[in-house]
């Protein structure tokens, strides 16, 4: 019997080693594979699915409160146009910043569709016209986590995007500052609490060191050949220099899939040298975005395309279809 509760003992302690190790995965937008975007239902079903982190991008009302979406501009995912016609900018976009919470609650959410067509991005993707979804406010959001962190004893993180801070700044919103108070406010403040801030501008992120005092965990997105829209150089960004650089400021680099992985078909594929690059400058990978109905072009299908990531050895991947493979 002893034998036994000693190797026990040890598999339990191997197994807890392996899961320190496992990959995380991060519920891209909720589950939003399985219902509209952003939603506190898609929290609420990212969680039940076991992701190890749930992702809110942010974005700022006219009266200055965070909320959960992914576009600075409410056509794709909302009834907006039907509601509230002539409140449109002169691109003919109806911009959440120009919407007070209340108006922005009182929006019915749905799939994400082309607004031009109101065909669905997605076409194998929840349809249902009932219930109706709403936008969630940040501070929502953190609270249904922290609710079912409590009630379920499972802890998942969350995983803020800071949308086009410039951009807010420039509309007179301090977006970053914002969110900074409001992860404060749910006790996210160091690198050990379960929360990554993450942003495609460099500028920002240096300001999230500089001034605005965040001292959590931090992801330096990375877009593709072109510059950011604050000019960051998202090509250097990927070079070992630019890696050791960024490593002064984050904990982790969050690149599209194709800069991990290149290929234009499954037999052609190789492992690029970033991640490797990376983890060298002691950063952590976190690529973007793994989807069963929108799949690159190097993966055969779901599975396959998880398992090279694993090949690559990032350390975790946003994924629209969290639980999928558990
Ligand atoms: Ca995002």
């Amino acid at each position: 019997m002893r034998g036994f509760f000693f190797l026990s003992a040890l598999m339990a302690s191997a197994l807890s080693i392996a899961d320190d190790a496992a990959p995380v995965e991060i519920a891209h937008r909720g589950a939003s594979g399985y219902l509209p975007e952003h939603t506190l239902e898609a929290v609420a079903m990212a969680h039940a699915l076991g992701a190890d982190y749930i992702e809110q991008d942010v974005v700022m009302s006219s009266d200055g409160v965070p909320m959960v979406l992914h576009d600075v501009t409410l056509d794709a995912t909302t009834d907006v146009a039907a509601r509230f016609p002539g409140r449109a900018r002169e691109d003919g976009r109806y911009y959440a910043i120009d919407f007070t919470l209340a108006e922005l609650k009182s929006l019915a959410v749905r799939e994400r569709f082309k607004p031009e067509t109101g065909e669905p991005v997605f076409p194998g993707r929840y349809s249902g016209g009932l219930p109706v979804f709403r936008i969630a406010t940040f501070e929502e959001s953190l609270a249904l986590v922290s609710g079912l962190n409590a009630s379920t004893g499972r802890v998942a993180g969350v995983y803020p995007e800071i949308k086009r801070p410039g951009w807010h700044l420039a509309q007179g919103k301090d977006l970053g500052a914002a969110v900074v108070a409001m992860l404060d406010r749910f006790g996210y403040r160091e690198k050990s609490d379960a929360c990554f801030v993450q942003c495609f501008e460099f500028t920002e992120v240096r300001r999230l060191r500089e001034s605005l005092g965040y001292r959590g965990k931090l992801i330096q997105l990375l877009g593709g050949s072109k510059p950011g829209e604050d000019g960051t150089d998202f090509v250097r960004f990927r070079t070992p220099e630019g890696l050791r650089e960024l490593a002064d400021w984050v904990d982790g680099i969050g690149p599209s899939l194709d800069s991990v992985v290149l290929g234009a078909s499954p037999g052609e594929r190789r492992i690029t040298p970033l991640a490797a690059e990376a983890r060298a400058a002691g950063l952590a990978v976190h690529p973007y975005t793994a989807r069963t109905d929108s799949l690159p072009k190097w993966a055969a299908d779901y599975a396959d395309l998880i398992g090279v990531l694993k090949e690559a050895g990032v350390e975790g991947w946003f994924t629209d279809f969290p639980g999928l493979l558990r």
